[in-house]
């Protein structure tokens, strides 16, 4: 049997007829940039993640970026961020010229943990920008509470967290911003890059509009050094065909992921563990094995795809020499260790049972 790790065309087979019919109201409409369908879709997917405000701009990592500079973060300033977590994160940061500060995961968890934040911060700590990594939410109640006892923004990267829920309350009204991912792998993906400003803050929200748009609200006049970074008519009309099949999607996700963690009790590997009160929409299912490599290896000889999130911390990047040098002992064990099994929305019961079985026939 061949088990790709995602398969995309499976997930949109069943709504192919409404992302044709979306491609052909936006092509009879002639409007492509800044229309209605994006402000149809920001309104839809502000109502679903619970916030005032949604804005979308071309990809996740320019809503973290533009969210940084909408607060008025640059140089000089430090943002902690997680040492776990994809590169763009860090990348946000430093392209606002501002100093990322990495703070380690918890290791059941993979996400930022809160007691290690406050040793991290300085005088030029502004901001701290948790990740809910592999779809599960970080400890947000924590983190809130050192930010609001040094006065520090919370940006929540909630790219792999459309639709999870923190005490009940949705990934991404958490902070007091987010930024969030529609690449198509994302568990609500785009056919094309996007991303969006997740926020309850007026203010926050009428800046990220300016600065998406040439820093213009009015055509023509320009009272800030703006981007062009706005969802496209085209991807926020297919988004909303996707948004409505969120919950579901997410429902099958879990319903995978219960399956793996059933199946791989006995199997010598870690599994991973979801903290109480949460719920992780399952963006990835992440295994850990000591002899990672040769398992990967296996799987693959099985016709299993898996994939590594991530092999290199953002520390240990060629882009961030300077970090070369930090501690970060948890990070480098995970980036050792982990190893992504396919998870997509459509993957079959006899899929799972597959790969779980292939993983324990690995000794
Ligand atoms: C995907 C991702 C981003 C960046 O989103 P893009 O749309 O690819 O720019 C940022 N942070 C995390 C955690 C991500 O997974």
């Amino acid at each position: 049997m061949k088990i790709p790790f995602l398969d995309i065309g499976k997930l949109h087979q069943p709504i192919r007829a409404s992302l044709n019919a979306a491609y052909e109201r936006t092509v009879d409409s002639a409007w492509f940039i800044t229309g209605a369908e994006l402000t149809a879709f920001e309104a839809e997917f502000a109502q679903y993640s619970q916030v005032k405000h949604c804005v979308g701009v071309g990809n996740g990592l320019d809503a973290l970026e533009l969210l940084l500079r909408a607060y008025g973060i640059g140089p000089g300033d430090e943002v902690i961020v997680p040492s776990n977590t994809f590169v763009a994160t860090w990348l946000a940061v430093t392209h606002c010229g501002a100093t990322p500060v990495p703070v380690e995961p918890d290791i059941r968890t993979h996400n930022m943990d809160p007691s290690k934040i406050a040793a991290a911060i300085t005088s030029k700590t502004r901001a701290v920008m948790p990740v809910h990594l592999y779809g599960q939410p970080a400890d947000m109640d924590p983190i809130n509470a050192v930010a609001a006892e040094f006065g520090l923004i919370v940006i929540e990267d909630a790219a792999q967290s459309q639709g999870a829920l923190y005490n009940g309350r949705r990934a991404g009204s958490l902070g007091h911003a987010a930024g969030t991912s529609f690449y198509p792998g994302k568990n609500l993906g785009a056919l094309g890059d996007g991303g969006a400003v997740l926020t309850s803050d007026d203010g926050i929200a009428a800046k990220v509009r300016e600065l998406r748009n040439y820093g213009s609200v009015i055509k023509y006049k320009h009272d800030n050094v703006g981007y062009n970074s706005r969802l496209d008519e085209l991807q926020a009309a297919f988004l909303r065909v996707k948004l409505e099949k969120l919950d579901e999607w997410n429902e099958e996700r879990r319903r995978i992921a219960d399956l793996y963690t059933e199946l791989l009790q006995p199997a010598g590997v870690t599994l991973p563990e979801v903290s109480e009160g949460v719920a992780s929409v399952w963006h990835l299912y992440v295994i850990r094995s000591e002899a990672r490599d040769a398992l990967q290896a296996h799987l693959a000889q099985l016709g299993v795809g898996t994939v590594i999130h991530y092999p290199i911390p953002p520390h240990k990047q060629g882009c961030y020499p300077e970090y070369s040098g930090f501690e970060l002992p948890i990070s480098d064990l995970l980036a050792s260790q982990v190893l992504s099994l396919p998870m997509f929305p459509g993957l079959t019961d006899r899929q799972v049972e597959y790969v779980a079985d292939a993983i324990q026939k690995f000794r």
